[in-house]
């Protein structure tokens, strides 16, 4: 059997490998001189590679990709990846937030990790070759390069999305895909960061919330809204906007939305208190309290600069006020800003920093249990090129390596 694999990213890597461990004749195209540049630009070259959970704990984060994903996680899950990671002597550790790394935190050990893998197993790496095109050809399969066509029994495309496309990541196979009749979810950023806010947020560029809810919520004429994403963890402010893991999670929710004007976006500054609690101590004048400044009071609960923005916010206080000096309405309005702090959204940064592309070939076209195409025979799709994006934390490349998997492994098997 004769499989070309097109794009040496998590995916095809792993695909690759796991069709030539089956004993099929694997040639792996990359256009790149190097192989999985995305995984070594990961995790902040640390390459966050998993999430400490189990198959169940990754398909559940995608959203409707959730069904799609269930037999090839369950088939290759979080532990069998960090068991390959550990057989090519790249032990993992588990950080405190769930995601799993390199124990070196070194990328390139895992890179390089998968490039043994699939060498070992037989696998002919290429690099430097663009695919141009895919087209039948009788019972079997060309793949276009720029001066040369390669035949083959099966191709499997793993090129990717189109974040990010300094990698090489440029959307190249959806026009091939949809030429052989696949339809494409209209591709769009998400993990990105969001630009957006206003000068005085602005001005807190570098200050990051450790702890926060970041929700977006549709708008309604009803004044009733519905959230359509919702992240609790760490919120950077940026000079355009807003970055972290919880701008980043929500962010898919502002690339789909058809018109900003139809969106919120809202934060809740210190999740671990309730109103009541604020309201407390912000009215607590037996306490000794009343005569602290405003913003010192926050600062309990915030940094210092926001604490101070946010009384800023407030015409009627100066930054000296005492929480005694505050009106009923200042306090009720300074709760409801640290609970749901409304922030202008004016976009995100776009596929140039977007960790990954949303959207992309339409799941119900493809078989979840093969990546076996439904439209095309002998053609495989696995990885970020699917309609499947998840949150940070190691999930998107369990998608990548569980869907890489499912699909070398169908490919090296004999028609019949
Ligand atoms: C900065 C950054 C940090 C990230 N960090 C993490 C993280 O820590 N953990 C995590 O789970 N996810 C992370 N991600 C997301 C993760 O990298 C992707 O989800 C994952 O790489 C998808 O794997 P893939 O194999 O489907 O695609 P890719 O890794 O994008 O691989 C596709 C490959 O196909 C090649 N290709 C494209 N077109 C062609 C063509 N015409 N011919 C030949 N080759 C082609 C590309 O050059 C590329 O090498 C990060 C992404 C970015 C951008």
């Amino acid at each position: 059997m004769r499989v070309v694999v097109i794009g040496a990213g998590a995916a095809g890597l792993v695909a690759a490998a796991e069709a030539a461990r089956r004993h099929a004749d694997v040639q792996l195209l990359e256009k790149n001189n190097k192989v999985g540049v995305k995984i070594l630009m990961s995790g902040g070259t640390r390459c966050n590679l998993t999430h400490d959970t189990d198959a169940k704990g990754i398909t559940k984060h995608f959203r409707h990709a959730r069904r799609f994903l269930q037999p090839s996680v369950g088939a290759f899950s979080p532990s069998d990846v960090v068991a390959m990671f550990r057989q090519e002597n790249v032990p993992t550790k588990v950080e405190s937030t769930g995601k799993v790394f390199p124990v070196s935190d070194r990328a390139l050990h895992a890179r390089d990790a998968l490039v043994a893998i699939a060498t070992h197993a037989g696998v002919k790496i290429r690099t430097g070759q663009p695919v141009i095109g895919v087209r039948p050809s009788g019972h079997r399969w060309c793949v276009q390069l720029n001066h040369q066509e390669i035949e083959c029994d099966r191709v499997i495309v793993t090129a990717g999305g189109m974040s990010y496309p300094g990698c090489g990541t440029t959307g190249d196979a959806y026009p091939w895909l949809k030429k052989l009749g696949h339809t494409i979810v209209k591709p769009r950023p998400a993990l990105v960061p969001l630009t957006g806010g206003s000068h005085w947020t602005h001005e807190l560029s570098g200050l990051t919330l450790e702890d926060c809810v970041a929700e977006v919520h549709a708008r309604n004429k009803s004044g009733k809204s519905a959230v359509l994403a919702a992240r609790r963890s760490s919120w950077l402010f940026t000079h355009v906007g807003f970055s972290g893991p919880a701008a980043m999670d929500i962010s898919h929710a502002v690339t789909a939305a058809e018109s900003l004007d139809q969106i919120e976006l809202c934060v809740d500054l210190v999740p671990g208190l309730t109103r009541e609690e604020i309201q407390h101590v912000l009215s607590d004048r037996k306490g000794g309290r009343g005569r602290q400044h405003i913003a010192s009071l926050l600062a309990e609960w915030l940094p210092q600069r926001l604490a101070t923005a946010l009384v800023d916010l407030d015409p009627s206080l100066k930054v000296n006020s005492s929480a005694s000096q505050m009106s009923r309405s200042s306090r009720n309005q300074l709760v409801q800003r640290i609970k749901q702090l409304p922030l202008d959204i004016h976009g995100t940064r776009g596929f140039p920093k977007a960790e990954v592309t949303a959207g992309g070939v339409k799941l119900s076209e493809v078989e979840p249990k093969t990546m076996r195409s439904r439209l095309a025979d002998g053609l495989f799709i696995a990885g970020e090129v699917l309609d499947v994006d998840g949150p940070i934390g190691g999930y998107n490349f369990q998608a990548a390596f569980s869907t890489g998997r499912a699909a070398g492994a169908a490919a090296a098997m004999k028609k019949g």
